[in-house]
């Protein structure tokens, strides 16, 4: 087992003046708690801490980093508590800790490699500080390093082929390549066992030959440049059998097709040098077309830079080059980690001190940089801003950009999900439609038969397709009332014309008539009626002889007028039914509704729109289905009635006091009618017109300032 001072003297060596008392107390805190646990290889568990603060070390980590590492699995695996941490260690380790806490108990499904992007992108979106990252890759290496322990074989080729598709990805991402190559052999092995045995052999059976090849050419490298006056290094490698499986793999190429499994890598001072040795390169063995990249001038989004080329080399087989500075070569395989590092045999100077802190601070205020400058940096750790990565209740993992709904997520999986859709729970638990998703959040929409998306949605919505298939329901179903509501209208105004409307809706002739008002489908013409644009009148003259017609006209005519009369009342009288226009507008005789009453509207058998105040009985009792949205939208030259009771003593004088009260509000009566009570008090019964509730208001209150009148109702 390594040991504690092992791992100090590595930090020591690039942090000199290092206060190391947070990781003194971290290991024995982390001694302490995990003590009796043991590993899978029967050794203590302690180890597995450490070997991860040891990677840490080696990714030249800071001492917080290191003491997250030797902490990371006590809240998962004792019984030590995030806020135990938080007291004894504070912010930083505390937030590192549970980050990489979440990340490990994501509740993943086994059929990972499907959504590998995904996956690795919502690791990356929950963790807002890169540290959290870097701990858990360490984390992952330990444990693939020793996964020869697991007993189980589908087990293991499961955790293997998760650290291919995710982890390893994600070291590359970060432009961590060394990491990347210890991932991908570890897993290789686990993953694809026959494989990787095959190309062992392969590699052994010819390693003495290739390792005299590779001498050979790393001097004649070296001799060719130095004669152009460029001294480098030259290393030649062997590339990873993982990556020769993914050759062969992705170009279908067999072991000996793929020629350059030996790579190598020349490591000069200077960028003028890389070009220069490239030209000297080029003049000695013939490039490849097309094989050749230029990473220094445009650095890939990971800031790797390198110049890569593949030659025909000195005994005609291809050979792959590449050329870069040392500093390159440093970055190259730490990439991000290279720069949250300390640098090496320096105590902390002001530069590099800067830069930690421009990093964490670039880390911690991801969500304000604007400067273009910055944002490209913050694209370079990727945590993408934008998006949030939830699961489905199978594990599936989801994007939807940042502010999303449990509504957005509905029809994401499936529009009838999204049209059924009553509720939702977020991590088992129940949470308004408003709520705004978060990444690692589990998601699971609940379902109702019948129901139907309302109209707010659109306001909750925040995807496109969301926003797009709640409309589509919306006047789906608008044009089937305006469908039901016209077939209705239809069918009485031509029975009363002695004419079976149903009979004739699916002949020739009804085609042509919806023809000839611009319609392409007889469907359309009729929810045209339902909508009031058309009349039904206009629709009956055509199926009306010509002599009929003018002898009918007329009568027709009477029929209908009433309808048309109340259409343009309905318009005078400005009611919007919510989602149509021009609809027939009727008020109810029941309650007579003012502006300013809350009011709903039934649709009628043919008589368009009654509206009524919410508060009415007969409103109440009628069937919901017919139930319409409406809303008041009228100008102040308009009146409408109101019916009132006034309650008074009967006595001369009361029927002048009630309308001398009434036209002083500036109200005109329309009816009256008297009812005698035996108990001498008489109820007045009144029809009066007004403006509006307000006008109504003022009635009132003018009406109980007389002294014989004992009651006033609006009825
Ligand atoms: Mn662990």
């Amino acid at each position: 087992m390594i040991r504690i001072t092992e791992i100090l003297d590595k930090l020591y060596e690039y942090y000199p003046d290092v206060d190391d008392d947070i990781i003194d107390r971290a290991y024995i805190f982390s001694a302490r708690v995990h003590a009796g646990q043991l590993r899978l290889s029967g050794e203590p568990y302690l180890a597995h801490p450490l070997e991860v603060a040891n990677i840490l070390t080696d990714m030249k980590l800071d001492p917080v980093s290191i003491a997250a590492g030797l902490l990371h699995d006590v809240v998962e695996d004792t019984h030590s508590t995030a806020d135990e941490i938080y007291n004894i260690f504070g912010k930083d380790v505390t937030h590192i800790v549970s980050g990489v806490t979440k990340i490990s108990s994501l509740p993943f499904s086994s059929d990972q490699h499907r959504q590998a992007e995904n996956t690795r992108k919502m690791i990356l979106a929950m963790a807002d500080d890169i540290r959290v990252i870097l701990v858990k890759l360490a984390d992952r290496l330990h444990n693939i390093q020793t996964l020869h322990y697991h007993k189980s074989a589908e087990k293991r080729k499961r955790i293997a082929q998760e650290t291919l598709d995710i982890y390893a990805a994600i070291a590359a991402r970060l432009g961590i390549y060394w990491m990347k190559r210890e991932l991908e052999e570890n897993a290789f092995y686990y993953a694809y066992p026959e494989e990787y045995e095959r190309i062992e052999n392969f590699v052994k059976k010819e390693q003495g030959e290739r390792e005299k090849y590779v001498t050979t050419v790393r001097n004649l490298i070296e001799e060719t440049l130095s004669h152009s006056g460029i001294s480098c290094e030259v290393l030649g490698r062997y590339k990873h059998y993982y990556s020769i499986y993914q050759k062969m793999q992705s170009q279908g190429l067999e072991f000996e097709e793929v020629y350059d499994i030996i790579a190598f890598r020349i490591i000069v001072e200077t960028v003028s040098e890389c070009y220069g040795a490239l030209g000297t390169i080029h003049s000695k063995w013939k490039p490849i077309p097309k094989k050749f990249k230029d990473y220094i001038a445009v650095p890939k989004p990971n800031m790797y830079q390198s110049l890569h080329t593949t030659v025909i080399g000195p005994y005609g087989e291809r050979m792959e080059i590449q050329i870069r500075t040392r500093e390159m070569d440093l970055v190259n395989n730490y990439g991000i980690a290279a720069h949250w590092s300390y640098k090496e045999g320096k105590t902390q100077d002001v530069n590099t001190e800067k830069a930690f802190a421009w990093i964490q601070n670039l880390v911690e205020n991801q969500k304000s940089f604007r400067d273009p400058e910055e944002f490209l940096e913050n694209v370079r750790i990727d945590l993408y801003p934008d998006e949030v990565f939830v699961f489905t209740p199978t594990g599936d993992v989801k994007s939807l950009p940042k502010g999303a709904t449990p509504i957005d997520f509905a029809f994401l999986i499936h529009t009838e999900v999204g049209n059924k859709c009553t509720g939702a729970r977020v991590n088992g638990r129940l949470v308004p439609l408003a709520y705004q998703l978060k990444s690692g959040d589990i998601v699971e929409i609940i379902t109702t038969r019948g129901s139907q998306p309302s109209k707010d949605w659109i306001n909750l919505a925040k995807t496109v397709k969301a926003k797009s298939r709640i409309r589509q329901h919306i006047r789906k179903e608008e044009k089937e009332r305006s469908l039901s509501l016209g077939r209705e209208m239809c069918e009485k105004a031509f029975r009363k014309y002695k004419l079976n409307f149903n009979a004739l809706v699916n002949t020739d002739k009804m085609e042509k008539t919806a023809e000839e008002f611009g319609f392409k489908t007889v469907e359309d013409l009729i929810a045209n009626v339902g909508t009031g644009k058309t009349t039904p009148l206009q629709v009956i003259r055509n199926f009306v002889p010509d002599s009929q017609e003018k002898k009918e006209t007329s009568l027709i005519e009477k029929v209908l007028s009433r309808q048309e009369d109340q259409k343009r009342r309905g318009k005078e009288d400005g009611v919007v039914v919510q989602g149509m226009e021009d609809i027939l507008i009727k008020f109810g005789n029941c309650c007579h509704p003012v502006p300013g009453d809350s009011i709903t509207g039934y649709i009628t058998q043919g008589q368009g729109v009654t509206i009524h105040r919410s508060s009415c009985i007969n409103a109440l009792k009628m069937d919901p289905d017919r139930r319409i949205d409406v809303e008041w939208k009228y100008n102040d030259n308009e009146k409408f009635p109101a019916s009132l009771s006034v309650a008074g003593y009967d006595q001369v004088g009361l029927l002048a006091d009630i309308s001398t009260a009434i036209s002083k509000a500036n109200a005109n009566i329309n009816e009256v009618h008297l009812e005698h009570r035996d108990d001498n008090v008489v109820l007045v019964h009144f029809t009066i017109v007004v403006q509006n509730v307000d006008h109504l208001d003022q009635v009132m209150a003018g009406l109980r300032k007389v002294p014989i009148i004992s009651d006033v109702k609006r009825t």
